[in-house]
């Protein structure tokens, strides 16, 4: 397959068609924005990192029977995916109150939530990507109902197998946020990426943060963060 034009460049990935259709190939940037773009970086080797992260917990999801959009990595920051249209949402699932949570419910970061939350964000920069409930959805059609009842389903899932796989490593998945595309026929399945930027991973035993916000928060030792995700899932840890 052959790259074509640049589709796209997002915050932390570019997009380029391809000589197929139905196929686009992504390419990791090591760039790293927080607070919707007001804090700029570089985490050096992320763009790699995090293609690989993300295309093994997409096998895995694959493997259990949901649908992505991942078709073969083809080089250490580069992967060919299925063609698709963005659900202009950002589906947040929580497990553990923090962050945007945590502040805005007035919650102690840390505290295991009772139940699974899950949020939508409607996908506008502009905006700063604001919260949305299902009333909002379907007034504005960012989804249609069936879609949005396919993705809530999905996303639950996702969060079932994702933290089964993830504690044996270690790893406490704490909240992540998906995206999901829309292919020519009008199947809905998984896009963008599940990485160190996406979600937010603490160790089990220490709670030491594994994720982006070491970077959001200047907290140190960022790359060395990314990397240790990397070798738990690759099984060197
Ligand atoms: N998240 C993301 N992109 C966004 C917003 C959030 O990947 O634009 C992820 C974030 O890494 C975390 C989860 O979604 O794992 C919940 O983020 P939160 O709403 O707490 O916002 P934040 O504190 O990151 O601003």
């Amino acid at each position: 397959m052959e790259k074509r034009v640049q589709l796209y460049e997002g915050k932390a990935k570019k997009v380029y068609a391809t000589d197929d259709k139905n196929i686009y190939i992504v390419s990791y940037k090591d760039d790293a924005t927080a607070f919707n773009g007001l804090k700029k970086g570089t985490i050096v080797g992320k763009g790699a990192i995090n293609n690989k992260v993300s295309n093994h917990l997409m096998g895995l999801l694959e493997k259990e029977g949901i649908p992505t959009h991942v078709v073969q990595e083809l080089n250490d920051r580069e992967t060919a995916v299925k063609a698709v249209t963005i659900v202009p949402l950002e589906v947040i699932i929580r497990n553990i109150a923090a962050g945007s949570l945590a502040k805005r419910l007035g919650l102690e970061e840390g505290l295991k939530l009772p139940s699974t939350v899950l949020e939508f964000c409607y996908k506008r920069d502009d905006l700063g990507d604001p919260l949305v409930n299902e009333s909002h959805i379907k007034a504005l059609n960012l989804a249609s109902e069936s879609e949005l009842l396919q993705i809530k389903a999905y996303s639950l899932k996702i969060n079932t197998i994702l933290g089964a796989y993830l504690l044996p490593l270690g790893i406490e998945l704490v909240d992540f946020k998906l995206e999901f595309g829309k292919t020519a026929d009008g199947t809905i399945i998984l896009a963008d990426e599940i990485s160190p930027d996406t979600c937010r991973f603490w160790d089990t035993s220490t709670h030491e943060k594994l994720d982006k916000d070491r970077f959001r928060r200047d907290l140190g030792k960022v790359e060395d963060a990314y990397n240790e995700i990397l070798s738990r899932l690759m099984g060197g840890a």
